[in-house]
């Protein structure tokens, strides 16, 4: 695809906005192959600056949540619906997840994990194409279509929601420990069968 280098976004200038706000563009991080992609909202300060998603706070959150639940961030890959920090950490436009929609569906096809791990309700909402009460449905899995086609998608909180409420912690845990049952590395099964 125009702008697209493998699963890399490479001088994308669809958003005036973003363009203004961000220092560079932060693609997904982890293996091309990986079981597990874990979708963000989109980069924050930490992120805009250092390039990578979750490498700030939340991201210490996500590093301990996958080390408890028997993963490693190097085994899955992390990456965001929208993928230029938006202004003053807004959330991102409409318009903007519409414009960088692509890019997402081409790096879900491209890397084809068992499953995508949601965290928050942008992208829960992104990919599930309805209003998802993000507690309530955390922990479940959906079988969805992206882009034509089938998609797993396994609903989880944001990881800096348990930083501003610490009783989120478990259902974070909870959902991490379910999208570790969907990879090899983990347990050496898979629990395709049950779905
Ligand atoms: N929050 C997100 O949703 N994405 C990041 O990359 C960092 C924080």
């Amino acid at each position: 695809m125009e702008q697209m280098d493998g699963l890399d976004v490479v001088g994308c200038e669809r958003c005036d906005d973003l363009c203004d706000s961000r220092s560079r563009i932060v693609n997904g991080v982890g293996p091309a192959d990986a079981d597990l992609l874990f979708v963000g909202e989109a980069p924050g300060a930490n992120e805009d600056k250092q390039g990578e998603p979750f490498v700030g706070r939340s991201g210490d959150v996500l590093d301990d949540g996958l080390r408890d639940a028997g993963l490693d961030r190097g085994d899955v890959r992390i990456t965001n619906c929208v993928r230029c920090r938006p202004p003053d950490n807004r959330d991102p436009r409409n318009g903007e997840l519409a414009n960088c929609r692509d890019y997402l569906e081409t790096e879900i096809d491209r890397v084809d994990p068992e499953v995508v791990v949601t965290l928050g309700k942008v992208p829960a909402e992104h990919l599930l194409e309805r209003d998802v009460a993000v507690t309530g449905e955390a922990g479940d899995v959906f079988d969805v279509t992206v882009a034509g086609q089938p998609q797993r998608v396994l609903v989880s909180v944001h990881p800096a929601a348990t930083l501003y409420d610490p009783s989120q912690r478990e259902t974070f845990e909870a959902a991490l420990a379910t999208a570790a049952e969907f990879t090899d590395a983990q347990s050496g099964q898979s629990r395709l069968g049950e779905f």
